[in-house]
């Protein structure tokens, strides 16, 4: 981590920007930054945070800051990718207010002043960029639509634009979420799931990119859409996954058991009528049975040892908690 820096006064503002290989972006986005908000007379920090970049964003980001006390930089050992990187720099945010915008010039910073006001004095835990008019590749722009609705759909948030790198957050929410593994795209339903209801849109302009290329590939949908079912998944029954596992388990298990009991009961019935019968083994209904018990079982025992896992695990009583009256 580059030095800290040292504060006499409040931030206001901290801005943090995830970056990869951006080298030839900083000097016009801090400068960009700057210009903005010195209009604004906003106290505000910069914190840069480089995840594993193998050009030389590292050290442009050493020489600014010798030029500008607003910048600080932590940097990664390796790429651990974008969710990585904002999570560690919302740990080191200390505004009252935390954006974060990417760093290829595709965000503008003119926005940030009005994105701070919003979750101020509009009260907004979170607000969310909508590029409405996009300038990315027609490969992006469909399917991106497609996921936006995907998502709007599961998380019940109306927002147009989940993946917006352009997001302003009141600084309870950024201390509160952790953000993990690709999850980036789901901060939103992150915070909906943590108790962070009050969340904002704003219309933001939007560049096409000026240097380097982008760093997520048609990969990104898939592990997107993954992504959005596991966290749904893991937000309705992390703490109680025996609640799906032996649903799922039980109704198996009982299909399972009465189909035996069916050819059971048939295979009697028509032996006492003396009909003769097919073997109980060549029927494909047996087989379903079959399957169906033991599926049962298995997944009621998954859920038995998440549910033992759960209760050993550290974090089985963190609860978001956001204000105490006489109590330590
Ligand atoms: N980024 C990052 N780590 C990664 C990939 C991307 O920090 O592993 C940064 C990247 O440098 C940029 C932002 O995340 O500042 C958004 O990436 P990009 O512009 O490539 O995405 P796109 O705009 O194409 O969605
Ligand atoms: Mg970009």
């Amino acid at each position: 981590m580059s030095k800290r820096l040292p504060h006499h006064f409040p931030v206001e503002l901290s801005i943090v920007i995830p970056l990869l290989n951006e080298a030839e972006s900083l000097p016009e986005l801090t400068r960009w930054i700057n210009r903005v908000l010195s209009q604004h007379g906003l106290t505000y920090e910069v914190i840069l945070v480089d995840d594993g970049s193998t050009d030389s964003s590292w050290s442009i980001i050493e020489e600014l800051s010798d030029i500008d006390t607003h910048l600080r930089g932590i940097r990664f050992n390796r790429n651990y990718g974008k969710s990585a990187a904002l999570n560690v720099g919302f740990k080191a945010a200390e505004g009252r207010v935390v954006c974060t915008m990417d760093a290829d010039l595709q965000d503008s910073p003119e926005e940030l002043p009005e994105l701070y006001h919003m979750i101020v004095e509009g009260n907004y835990d979170l607000v969310s960029g909508w590029k409405r008019k996009r300038y990315d590749p027609i490969s992006k722009t469909i399917p991106t639509k497609l996921f936006n609705g995907v998502t709007r759909w599961i998380s019940g948030i109306p927002l147009h634009d989940f993946n917006c790198g352009l997001k302003a957050y009141n600084q309870r929410v950024v201390k509160s979420i952790e953000v993990y593994g690709e999850m980036h795209r789901y901060i939103p339903v992150i915070a909906k799931w943590a108790g962070f209801r009050n969340i904002g849109e704003k219309v933001v302009q939007h560049q096409e990119r000026k240097y380097g290329t982008t760093k997520f590939g048609l990969e990104r949908f898939v592990y997107g859409f993954l992504d959005l079912l596991s966290i749904t998944f893991v937000s309705r029954f992390r703490r109680r996954p025996m609640h799906f596992f032996g649903t799922m388990g039980t109704l198996s298990f009982v299909l399972g058991m009465l189909i035996t009991l069916w050819l059971v009961g048939e295979k009697v019935y028509l032996a006492l009528h003396n009909i003769k019968s097919r073997d109980v083994t060549s029927q494909p209904l047996f087989f379903l049975a079959l399957v169906a018990v033991v599926v049962g079982m298995q997944l009621f025992l998954a859920g038995f040892l998440a549910e033992m896992i759960q209760l050993n695990g550290p974090r089985k009583n963190q609860y978001l908690i956001r204000e105490k009256l006489n109590v330590i």
